[in-house]
């Protein structure tokens, strides 16, 4: 497989954390996806985007199974 970004051909299955937005929260969500290593680009399989749709829905419904692990501070 060929990096469509920078035509690299490192490209691994590898843990990464997705963000998602929630109101003024950002959840972070653990998923594997192939990620190019030079530039960094994510390609997510169809399995991915469904499971990210579902967790998406879930947590606008409250139903997501959340903990909290850190703060998100903006600075100035
Ligand atoms: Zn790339």
């Amino acid at each position: 497989m060929i990096c469509v970004i920078c035509h690299g051909n490192e490209i691994e299955l590898q843990e990464v954390r997705e963000e998602l937005a929630l109101g003024t929260d950002i959840v972070c969500v653990p998923i594997h996806v192939l990620v190019c290593q030079t530039c960094g680009e994510r390609y997510y399989d169809r399995k991915t985007m469904r499971h990210l749709e579902e967790v998406e829905r879930q947590l606008r419904e409250g139903n997501g199974r959340l903990r909290e692990v850190g703060r998100v501070l903006m600075y100035g």
